[in-house]
């Protein structure tokens, strides 16, 4: 067995960063940007009002209450005709311009009309609910640095900013395909010795959580050239391979042949629990990732390994998820063995600590347990940890 240390450093140096591609603002969510942002415009573009109200000259404001001519209307999207001169005022609407004249809006709650006259009803500074030109960005700050991974909010700044295209890491074409004869995926009766396939539609949806491209590549028998023509097809049409099943020491296990034969690979033996065995390697330069047949291993090894990797292809900074100190809200027993566990847990945010509860079933077979726990607790080699303790929590979302 190797320390996941030396399992993980292997396949994160074989995962680089794709060449860097223009991308349509629309299509860029989850995506990492490869260039500096720098503002070309300022945000607000001009000085306008936070508040329904009128725009006034404060300096008028001296004793309360003030009754000043309304010279116009200003809605957003139009532009003030009138300036404000001393004793006037323009209603003006939420957005729109701040007219000449004016320093300052008073909201329409503190005021009352009647015909062309309003009364003001309250005393404001200079600069009262008007949002400076620039105030949020200016024009040739830098927005967001290289590296950023672009949030619903990020596209609406780009957006605010007038790109619609952006210099990213192109979005990972990512195929996955699941190995067994023992599996079927119709929904229909189970013949003897049968199973339906769940790791396909796990990892698929796992990728597409984590931002990637999926790429369904289907349920493959244990045929040696069904295998074979999968898995070079799949490495020719995607930017990496995922496979589970056949990875083991098993009679059946083509995957390995297959891949040793066609494949740059390494068969890792990792001194962890679960997702003990790992293959990972390079068919004519595409990363492939044959993750073990168990579920629950399949998605621990997708955590621990291929997510990491695939992320770094993708551009991100820190491509590998970091843990965060938790308490055990309850004794977390194992038994030492050379390896490193990876514990279901259900994390709870409890006086503002994080608290991991263990789910009952640990089985690397046992999915349903995974689907109930929402993070890994990291045990070290040893006896596990007693109530209270502190220790490493993956928080999956
Ligand atoms: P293998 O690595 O092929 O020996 O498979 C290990 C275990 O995982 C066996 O019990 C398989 O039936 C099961 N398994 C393999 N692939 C899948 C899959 N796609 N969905 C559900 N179970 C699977
Ligand atoms: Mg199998």
């Amino acid at each position: 067995m190797i320390p996941i240390e030396e399992a993980r450093a292997y396949v994160m140096d074989r995962c680089v960063p794709q060449a860097a591609v223009e991308t349509n603002v629309a299509d860029a969510l989850g995506l990492v940007t490869a260039v500096d942002v720098t503002a070309t415009e300022s945000l607000p573009p001009f000085a306008n009002t936070a508040m329904d109200g009128f725009a006034v000259r404060s300096a008028d404001l001296g004793t309360i209450p003030v009754q000043l001519e309304v010279v116009e209307t200003i809605a957003a999207g139009h532009s003030p005709v009138q300036s404000v001169g001393p004793g006037q005022a323009s209603r003006i609407m939420t957005g729109a311009p701040i007219p000449d004249g004016a320093d300052a809006i008073v909201m329409v709650e503190k005021t009352s009309i009647d015909g062309e006259t309003v009364t003001i009803e309250a005393q404001v500074e200079r600069g009262n609910h008007i949002r400076p030109a620039g105030d949020d960005v200016s024009k040739g700050d830098l927005v967001f640095p290289i590296g950023t991974r672009l949030t619903a909010g990020h596209l609406g700044v780009l957006c605010s900013l007038g790109l619609q295209e952006i210099q990213t890491y192109p979005r990972l074409r990512v195929g996955v395909m699941s190995t067994g004869d023992e599996l079927v995926d119709d929904g229909g009766h189970l013949e003897p010795g049968q199973i339906r396939d769940s790791n396909r539609r796990t990892l698929l949806s796992l990728l597409s959580g984590d931002a990637f491209m999926p790429v369904d590549l289907g349920l493959i028998a244990d045929d040696e050239q069904a295998i074979e023509e999968a898995l070079t097809q799949g490495a020719h049409d995607c930017d990496a391979v995922i496979t589970s099943g056949g990875v083991s020491m098993g009679d059946f296990d083509y995957v390995k042949k297959v891949l040793d034969r066609i494949g740059d690979m390494r068969w890792m033996q990792i001194a962890i629990k679960p997702a003990k065995p790992l293959a990972f390697g390079t068919i004519s330069g595409t990363p492939i990732f044959g993750l073990p047949g168990n579920p629950v291993s399949s998605m621990v090894s997708y955590e621990l390994f291929a997510r990491s990797g695939l992320r770094s292809m993708m551009g991100f900074k820190e491509p590998i998820r970091p843990a965060i100190k938790g308490i055990a809200g309850e004794a977390l027993g194992r038994r030492t063995d050379g390896k490193i566990h990876y514990a279901r847990v259900i994390a709870e945010h409890e006086n503002g600590a994080t608290v991991v509860y263990p789910v009952s079933g640990q089985g690397s077979h046992m999915l349903a347990s995974m689907a109930r726990s929402n993070a890994l607790a990291v045990l070290p080699d040893g006896e596990g940890c007693e109530a209270g303790e502190q220790l490493d929590v993956l928080l999956l979302n």
